[in-house]
């Protein structure tokens, strides 16, 4: 049995007629950049997050930078992070002459360990930027206690995590993104929230902070070819803002199926020895984004999957303290050993909303054969 990783066919073709008429309309009434489409997108995430303010441009990527760059995370500050994560997390700080500074993750929840932060900061820290991966959120009492204390602003990595609501010690769940300065979302196609193409926003309660972002990805212009700032050119695409706005309206079901899924591996793998199933940490509400095993002979496992047609990733095969493009930042091998170890032992299993029992069950039964051995 052949087994997508992931595919957008299934869902397209059980709501075709929606996602062609959205995507006909933006057509039929004559392209607009940053058309009515966005707008109504932009004002259905600020109901759904809570966020005051939901800024559409053109990746999460962007988001990142935009964001990176209206914090101050530049000209030799520092910012802190963690390397167990997708480029984009630390990219966007060195983009512009910021200082990644790495703190290493915590091995349950592959989040950055948040007692290991207040020693790395120093009089030139201007940020912490926590990434919620996969399935849940960072621990945001510590980040945002730590960040009072040393007046640092805090940019949320949520590009995973649409959906996904934090509530600690507190007295309600937060949505991702809203409870730092800034958050950013990822709409990439195999997100939770998944265009037809590029797509991310920027998510912020601070009206200010909300202007120049509006004003940095249209070039930094206040006014019609009137620049105040040299900015982006960065807008959330109008047709991907239809498609979204569709996909938006079933966001709790597929949330809900989401979690049905990650329930059947957890089922049908816990008892196989050789497997860890990682845990969510702090209460929250995770969104089974990515669905890992922590996996004995990783390598190996990987190899019989492919051999039966099952899909996987490797989120990720090297941590971004060890990659090329930041060798000049002086980290070496060992530095940060949790990281290094979950780098070696992770795997994704598929997991989208569409994904059958029958299937699962495939998946499972594939790595328990593979066990046996
Ligand atoms: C997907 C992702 C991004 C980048 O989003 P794009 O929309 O692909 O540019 C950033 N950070 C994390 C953690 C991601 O998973």
């Amino acid at each position: 049995m052949k087994v997508n990783f992931y595919t957008s066919t299934r869902e397209y073709t059980d709501k075709k007629l929606e996602f062609d008429a959205a995507i006909a309309s933006v057509i039929e009434n004559g392209i607009s950049t940053l058309g009515k489409e966005v707008v109504n997108f932009e004002k259905a995430v600020e109901a759904f997050t809570g966020a005051k303010h939901a800024i559409g441009v053109a990746s999460g990527t962007d988001a990142l930078v935009i964001a990176s760059d209206i914090l101050g995370f530049k000209h030799g500050k520092e910012v802190i992070t963690s390397p167990f994560t997708f480029l984009a997390s630390t990219s966007c700080i060195a983009k512009h002459g910021a200082v990644p500074v790495f703190v290493d993750i915590d091995e349950e929840t592959f989040n950055i360990d948040v007692n290991k932060i207040e020693d790395r900061i120093t009089d030139k820290t201007a940020g912490i930027i926590p990434i919620h991966l996969f399935d849940q959120m960072s621990d945001m009492d510590t980040i945002m206690a730590i960040s009072k204390q040393h007046n640092l602003k805090v940019l949320e990595d949520a590009a995973e995590a649409f959906g996904m609501r934090w509530k600690g010690n507190g007295s309600e769940y937060n949505h991702s993104g809203t409870v730092g300065d800034m958050g950013i979302f990822s709409f990439f196609p195999t997100k939770t929230l998944g265009a037809y193409g590029d797509g991310g926003m920027i998510v912020t309660n601070d009206d200010e902070l909300a202007k120049l972002t509006k004003i940095y990805r249209v070039h930094g212009a206040s006014k019609k070819y009137h620049y105040d700032y040299i900015g982006y050119n960065s807008r959330l695409d109008t047709i991907q803002a239809a498609v979204l706005s569709v996909k938006l309206k079933y966001i709790n079901e597929a949330i809900a199926k989401r979690e049905t899924i990650a329930n059947w591996y957890k089922d049908r793998l816990k008892d196989i020895e050789g497997i860890k199933i990682p845990g969510i940490k702090g209460d929250q509400k995770p969104v089974y984004y990515v669905f890992n095993i922590l996996a004995e002979r990783r390598d190996e496992l990987a190899e019989a999957l492919k051999k039966n047609e099952i899909g996987y990733s490797i989120y990720y095969p090297v941590p971004l303290h060890l990659q090329k493009c930041f060798s000049y930042l002086g980290y070496k091998k060992g530095d940060f050993p949790v990281s290094e170890k979950a780098s070696e032992k992770i795997l994704a299993l598929p997991i989208y909303p569409e994904i059958t029992e029958a299937e699962v069950d495939f998946v499972c039964q594939t790595i328990r054969d593979f066990y046996k051995k």
